[in-house]
C-alpha cells in the first residue's frame, strides 16, 4: 500500500532485462552508444518530428532546468504556476541553471494556468523598459502537480500568448505518458502542434531507474544544451546504461502501457474513495494521482496498518480530529499498484 509517489515503485522487469543485455562489452561513452541511436530515431518518430534533438538525464529537475537555460536569459522570467515543480520542489535549481531567470508565478484553480491567469501574470511586467525583467518562458506541467490534465486546446492556447508575448514554451512531462493516454492524443499534437518548444519526457515515474528525455523540436538550440547538459554535470559518461532503459521503456509501447495501467488504479481508487461516507476528491483526478478527503479515523487505521501517502497539504493531519473529520491526502499509483494493493487500502480507510 504505498501511495507516497510514483518514484517509489520498482524498476520495470523488462527494462531491467533491457540493462543486463546492455552490460556486455565495450560502448562508446557520453551518448555515442548505438542504443542512443536507436532511442533518437524512437522519439522523433513518436514525436512525429524527424529534426528534433534528443538527449537523456538522469533527473527530472536536470531535465527541466537545462531546458529552461535554453530558453530563457538571466535577465528574463519564467512563467509558471505557482505550485509547479519547479517552484516549489527544486531548491532554486532553474535560477543557479538560468544564471538568475525569475520565477513569475501564474493562478489558477488545480494547478492550471488559463489564459486569463496567464495574461494578468504578464500584464505585471513592465516590458520594454531596461528597468524590468523581460519575457523568457513559459513552463507547462502535464501532468499537473494536482493530478489534471491540460487539454490540447488548453496548450495550445497558453503556448500562443507566450509566443505572442516573445516567449518559448517548456513542457515539463514528468508525467508525459499519463497525461498522452489520458488524452488519447498524439505526442505530436500535446507538443509541437500546440506550440510547446522542449519537452522534459519523464520515465523516472513510470517504471525507470532514473532516466528522462529532453526532446527539443528547434534543432537550433541542441548545441547550447549539451554545452550546458556537460557545464552542468549531467553529461553521463557510461550513457548506454540510460540509453537501455529508454530503449525499453518506447519499445512495444511499454511507455503507454504502465501509464494506463497506473492511470486505471487512480480511477478505481477515486471511484472507492468518493464512495466512502465522508469520502469527496478535491481536484479532478484526470492520471495517476488522487487527492482525496475521506475521515480521520480512515486516515489512522491505513496509517497504523502501514499504508504510506501524504497528508495533503503537508500541514494537513488526521491527529487530533474528530474520526469522522473528512481530511485530505494525496494517493499516487504507479505501474506496479494492483487492485489487491487498492482493497486492501480500500478496506481501511472505511474504518
Ligand atoms: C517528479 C517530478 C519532476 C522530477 O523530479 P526529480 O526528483 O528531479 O526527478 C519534475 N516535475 C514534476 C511535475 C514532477 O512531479
Amino acid at each position: 500500500m504505498f501511495f507516497a509517489s510514483d518514484n517509489a515503485c520498482p524498476v520495470h522487469p523488462k527494462v531491467m532485462q533491457a540493462l543486463n543485455a546492455a552490460n556486455s562489452g565495450y560502448a562508446p561513452s557520453y551518448g555515442n552508444d548505438e542504443i542512443m541511436d536507436r532511442v533518437r530515431a524512437q522519439i522523433r518518430d513518436i514525436f512525429e518530428a524527424p529534426e528534433a534533438a534528443v538527449y537523456l538525464v538522469a533527473t527530472g529537475t536536470a531535465a527541466n532546468v537545462l531546458s529552461l537555460a535554453c530558453l530563457a536569459q538571466p535577465w528574463s522570467a519564467i512563467y509558471s504556476h505557482q505550485i509547479a515543480h519547479i517552484e516549489m520542489d527544486e531548491a532554486g535549481a532553474p535560477e543557479f541553471y538560468t544564471h538568475g531567470a525569475k520565477l513569475k508565478l501564474v493562478a489558477g484553480a488545480d494547478a492550471k494556468m488559463t489564459p486569463a491567469t496567464l495574461r494578468a501574470a504578464l500584464g505585471t511586467t513592465d516590458h520594454g523598459t531596461v528597468h524590468s525583467i523581460q519575457n523568457g518562458a513559459l513552463s507547462i506541467t502535464n501532468v499537473t502537480e494536482l493530478g489534471t490534465v491540460y487539454s490540447v486546446a488548453e496548450i495550445t492556447a497558453l503556448a500562443a500568448i507566450a509566443k505572442e508575448a516573445g516567449m518559448g514554451v517548456h513542457l515539463d512531462g514528468a508525467r508525459f505518458a499519463n497525461a498522452l493516454v489520458a488524452l488519447g492524443c498524439s505526442a505530436a499534437e500535446m507538443t509541437w502542434k500546440a506550440g510547446v518548444d522542449v519537452v522534459s519526457f519523464g520515465g523516472t515515474k513510470n517504471g525507470l531507474m532514473g532516466v528522462e528525455a529532453v526532446v527539443i523540436f528547434d534543432p537550433k538550440l541542441a548545441w547550447e544544451f549539451e554545452l550546458r547538459r556537460k557545464r552542468g554535470a549531467h553529461l553521463f559518461s557510461k550513457h548506454r546504461y540510460l540509453s537501455a532503459q529508454m530503449e525499453a521503456y518506447l519499445s512495444d509501447g511499454l511507455w503507454l502501457e504502465l501509464a494506463r495501467h497506473s492511470n486505471g488504479m487512480a480511477a478505481v481508487l477515486a471511484e472507492a474513495i468518493s464512495a466512502l461516507p465522508g469520502g469527496s476528491l478535491a481536484h479532478p483526478v484526470q492520471a495517476n494521482m488522487v487527492f482525496a478527503n475521506w475521515p480521520a479515523s480512515g486516515h489512522l487505521a491505513a496509517r497504523a496498518a502501514g499504508a504510506q501517502f501524504y497528508p495533503w497539504p503537508h500541514t494537513e493531519s488526521p491527529e487530533g480530529k474528530a474520526p469522522d473529520t473528512p481530511v485530505c491526502a494525496r494517493l499516487v499509483t504507479s505501474w506496479s499498484t494492483t487492485m489487491a494493493d487498492l482493497d486492501a487500502f480500500l478496506e481501511l480507510a472505511a474504518h
